[in-house]
């Protein structure tokens, strides 16, 4: 057992994000205004590839600004996927709204479009779909599904910073698509988030409503009840230089889920993380499926050998604030079967060769 534990994920900050934080220090704006902040709007949103960015305090503020936006509230439905991190659900619960739950694909684990169709009712406005993991969702599907019933699409991209569907970024199919930028996401800013459209008038009205709903030409009146949802300049900053790292580190998670395959194709008990035809995932997370065996046993064996490891998550709808009736009985199953073993980009070959090697022992341990 190595003297340290592997992480599951670590930000890869260096001098350059640094020489941002203490240049948007001295330059005294430290709150939620500042170049840094436009800098990093502009440069993000042109880089997934929509023309508006507005950057928030965290992912789950741009989810609430989203569907607030939508006029979406009390009275309305939004389907979400149920094998997500809950935040997706929860920002539906905040405007008044409720979520309506759908199944993966057993596929590539993210929303099933036939599902989507099936929890469609008069009362659904939206959908939120999660490229989940790192992988991008069918877009084709969903956008024929949602133009078909005349409801918005917003992206929950969360986990899937420059993944990209059919070579395209995800990200520009949504009205409107949502970013984290939490300490363990792709790129960080410690805490922050984005909302990107090509929607003149939505981005205008979503950064009234970040802005504690003040007019933007008539300083302290207010029009709405807003938020307080803004990024600081500091957040921003490093933003700004993490964003120029992004596509590097995209080819180095790449790498280590190749090397990963390399060494797990070859055992039975374990199914690889999927990666469509039309797909390029970003890997956020490095996730199996254990096929047979007890994930948690396995689990707590890596642990014990200093490997931070992550089951999936629990199925939304069956959390206590949401607790439904409803079976989705693919989403469940992944859920039951699913193990993240680290994924840093800063993993060399050795140290994934020595989780590989615990992950084979755990299978044959059948204690
Ligand atoms: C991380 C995450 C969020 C929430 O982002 P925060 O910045 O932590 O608020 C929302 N949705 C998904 C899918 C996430 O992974």
């Amino acid at each position: 057992m190595p003297p340290y534990t592997i992480p599951l994920v670590n930000p890869v900050l260096d001098d350059d994000d640094l020489k941002n934080a203490i240049c948007a220090i001295k330059s005294g704006r430290i709150s939620n205004k500042g170049e840094f902040i436009d800098e990093f709007e502009h440069e993000f949103s042109k880089y997934v590839g929509k023309k508006y960015g507005i950057a928030t305090c965290t992912g789950t503020s741009a989810l609430h600004l989203a569907l607030t936006i939508l006029g979406i509230g009390k009275g309305d439905k939004v389907i979400v996927p149920s094998l997500t991190f809950i935040a997706t659900a929860n920002a539906v619960r905040y405007t008044g709204a409720e979520p309506v739950f759908a199944d993966s694909s057993q596929e590539y684990w993210c929303v099933e479009p036939r599902d989507i169709e099936n929890k469609i009712s008069d009362k659904v406005k939206a959908i939120i779909v999660v490229h989940l993991y790192g992988h991008p969702c069918d877009m084709d599907a969903i956008l024929d599904v949602a133009n078909r019933y005349n409801i918005h699409v917003i992206e929950d991209c969360a986990q899937a910073h420059g993944a990209e569907y059919k070579g395209q970024k995800t990200g520009s199919f949504g009205i409107l698509s949502c970013y984290s930028f939490f300490g363990n996401k792709i790129i960080t800013t410690g805490q922050g988030g984005m909302c990107l459209t090509n929607n003149e008038e939505l981005a205008k009205n979503i950064r009234i409503l970040r802005d504690h709903g003040m007019s933007p030409i008539k300083k302290y009146w207010h029009e709405v009840i807003g938020f307080n949802y803004g990024i600081t300049n500091i957040q921003a900053a490093i933003g700004v230089s993490q964003l120029k790292k992004l596509n590097e580190l995209i080819t180095v998670k790449r790498k280590v889920a190749s090397l990963y395959n390399s060494l797990i194709k070859e055992v039975p008990e374990i199914t690889m993380p999927p990666e469509k035809l039309w797909a390029k995932n970003i890997y956020w997370l490095y996730c199996t499926l254990i096929n047979n065996g007890s994930v948690e046993r396995i689990a707590r064996y890596m642990t014990e050998h200093g490997i931070e490891n992550r089951p999936f998550f629990y199925p939304v709808h069956k959390l206590p604030p949401y607790n439904t009736n409803l079976k989705l009985p693919v989403c469940e199953a992944l859920s039951k079967k699913g193990l993240c073993l680290p994924s840093s980009a800063l993993l060399t070959e050795e140290k994934i060769e020595y989780i590989v090697d615990n992950l084979k022992h755990a299978l044959n341990s059948s204690t």
